[in-house]
């Protein structure tokens, strides 16, 4: 169980972080792919690739239609937000896909459909659609922290960190952004520099392996920015959640990216968010009580992924924080 006075310390660590005026939030938001390694295309193969790209692209349409429509935090909406995430970072290493998917980006899309092929690989990652043996029952609500966060067993008992925002007072919002350090972090720390506020990176250890990801995150803790644990790999090297790994592995993993965050930049993290939000409540629990990591989700999820136009991920964005309450947004490198 969780001791009382972590979460406290917990609150009083999340709480400085200073509020922003959504008219302020005009911040550089389109993607990189810096941390995804390209596959150039030889040439024979790419008629393949252009297939490869279509039918992933049609998928990732399919997903953000229904992310869309669906209420955020709804087990529809997390398993939408899951494969699209996915589906974009498998793109992403498709490195020549970009001008076939950007295209029907900029054109809003023309609907989609998941392949066999592709169900049957999201299956693989997530089990949104397999059989449940071995896994817990359909449960809602295994308590983190009374109105904090909590673990949902969504579709097919996957569990999900979902938080909420109750501390939060109105107007407030917290910023987010996960899977880096990449080119646009100092850039993304500055503006909040500038404008008297504090953005929460969740990042990855493969991305500061090197130097250039080292000076990063350094740049981000000197601007006044917090640095949080999000995995070494995303979170598996084949970007499957953390419940494909066993709950030691899961936990050295996130010791070591600690470690490497508290050797650069001096200061121990105090958060995690786990990628996808995917994750069992024993092994949260564990980075919780052993590593001091308090887990923090988000209550907005921007769906960056689903589009690479930057005007309309601005203008969605500056939709759903108009709406009422505070709210922590998730965004990525
Ligand atoms: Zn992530």
């Amino acid at each position: 169980m969780y001791k009382k006075h972590f979460f406290l310390a917990a609150m009083a660590f999340a709480l400085p972080l200073t509020p922003v005026a959504a008219q302020e939030l005009r911040l550089p938001i389109e993607r990189s792919v810096a941390a995804v390694p390209v596959v150039p295309a030889a040439s024979a193969d790419l008629d393949s690739l252009k297939a490869d790209c279509k039918e992933l692209y049609s998928a990732l349409r399919v997903y953000s239609d229904n992310a869309l429509k669906t209420q955020q935090n709804s087990p529809e909406f997390m398993e939408a937000s899951a494969a699209g995430q996915y589906l974009r970072g498998k793109l992403e290493q498709l490195g020549g896909c970009a001008g076939i998917s950007d295209r029907v980006d900029a054109g809003g899309g023309q609907g989609g459909a998941v392949s066999s092929r592709v169900k049957r690989e999201l299956n693989e990652v997530f089990g949104f659609y397999g059989a449940p043996a071995h896994r817990p029952p359909e449960l809602r609500g295994v308590q983190v922290k009374a109105g904090y966060c909590q673990i949902n067993y969504v579709k097919n008992s996957v569990p999900f960190l979902v938080q909420y925002d109750g501390f939060l007072k109105k107007g407030e919002i917290i910023l987010t952004y996960d899977d880096g350090p990449g080119p646009f972090s100092g850039e993304v720390s500055a503006s909040m520099k500038e404008g008297g506020a504090q953005a929460l990176f969740f990042v990855l250890g493969r991305n500061m392996a090197g130097a250039a990801g080292k000076e990063r995150i350094k740049a981000e803790a000197a601007d006044g920015s917090f640095v949080g644990v999000h995995g070494y790999d995303h979170a598996t090297v084949n970007d499957r959640p953390f419940t494909a790994y066993s709950q030691e592995k899961v936990i050295s993993q996130l010791r070591q990216v600690a470690g490497m965050i508290s050797g650069v930049t001096g200061k121990k993290p105090g958060f995690f968010r786990p990628p996808y939000g995917i994750i069992s409540p024993d092994a949260l629990k564990i980075a919780a009580s052993e590593l001091g990591l308090v887990p923090l989700g988000w209550t907005i999820d921007t769906l960056d992924w689903s589009t690479k136009d930057p005007e309309t991920l601005f203008q969605n964005t500056i939709a759903m924080i108009k709406q009422p309450a505070g709210y922590r947004l998730l965004q990525h490198f």
